[in-house]
């Protein structure tokens, strides 16, 4: 039994857009999945339904064997303990009248998790767990910076010692120098916590540093899957080709470089047959009418790819 296991996860929202859909995935406990995809294309979403932030419109989201989706908001709330998010802005998620103590420690007053000494005794460690003074408990959150934000974020997520992690473009809004430390940390405190965490990034040049696995999106499906080193140096897909492209590796030139042509389609109205087809390199007449599904590439090849350019 996986950690989480997602089952032809769907969303669609008001008026269409179907922003997840039949996403079928694993995370193992202590795994780190980075999720990969441009802006608009069902990642945020995808993280917030399987925390049931938003409700699902199909499939299934099994964590630690339960159904989720079947559970009510009392039974869910005793789940969200081990289910904990950070978003992209650490201030909008940060309440700025209170103190940056009280917001590590607000989840553990919820759960009604120790007293208020031993509350107080929490909040000191985790500080100390994610590089800050002691004494920023009694300051607020204006007096931090970007990156010092995002600890404060992460301690409090970490307050309850949650088994997974939605980590929701983390580290996309601070400068790349803090971005490499909040990386480091995040991987760090992984391997101290047995952590899992779903790792979300447009940025697959900030995912391959922390993820085991990576999964790459496109218009609310997952188009492959696979151990991090097979998508940086043998990546199956075309549009995960096109996405390494824009990564500076060692030994790839120029010519080598695949360029994306065009815009992400409407994701009210995504193309037919193969949804990327519209703006890949290497489209087929099939591609226009049939739906390539994601399975194993066949012979020696990890991980899963939906292409016609494989046939299984
Ligand atoms: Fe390109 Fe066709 Fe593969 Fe889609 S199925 S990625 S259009 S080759
Ligand atoms: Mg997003």
């Amino acid at each position: 039994m996986s950690l989480l296991e997602l089952d032809n996860l769907s969303k669609t929202y008001p008026g269409g857009v179907r922003a997840v859909s039949e996403v079928s995935l694993t995370i193992e406990a202590g795994e780190v999945l980075g999720v990969v995809g441009e802006s608009g294309c069902g990642k945020s979403t995808l993280g917030r339904t399987l925390l049931r932030l938003i409700e699902p419109s199909g499939g299934s989201i099994h964590f630690q064997g339960r159904d989720l989706t079947s559970l009510s908001r009392h039974d869910m709330k005793a789940v969200r303990r081990d289910l904990q998010v950070i978003f992209q802005d650490p201030f909008g998620s940060l309440n700025p009248r209170h103190s940056v103590g009280y917001i590590i420690a607000e989840p553990l007053i919820v759960h009604g998790v120790g007293d208020k000494a031993s509350r107080a005794k929490r909040v000191a460690e985790l500080l100390a767990i994610v590089g800050l003074p002691e004494d920023a408990a009694s300051r607020y959150p204006h007096e931090f910076s970007g990156g010092q934000r995002q600890r404060i974020a992460i301690a409090r997520a970490l307050a309850l010692e949650p088994k997974l992690l939605v980590a929701d473009e983390a580290v996309s809004a601070l400068d790349v120098s803090i971005q490499s430390q909040i990386i480091n940390l995040i991987a760090e405190l992984r391997q101290k916590m047995n952590l899992a965490i779903l790792f979300i990034s447009h940025d697959l040049s900030v995912i391959r540093h922390v993820s085991d696995r990576i999964a790459v999106m496109y218009l609310g499906r997952i188009v492959e899957t696979g151990p991090t080193e097979t998508i940086m140096t043998a990546p199956k897909h075309p549009y995960t080709q096109a996405l390494l492209s824009a990564v500076p590796r060692p030994g790839v030139t120029r010519a080598d470089r695949v360029v994306l042509k065009g815009e992400l389609p409407d994701p009210a109205n995504p193309p037919a047959g193969c949804a990327f087809h519209t703006r890949c390199p290497r489209v087929m007449d099939i591609c226009h009418t049939k739906r390539p599904v994601l399975a194993s590439p066949g012979g020696t090849l990890a991980g899963e790819v939906a292409c016609h350019l494989y046939p299984h």
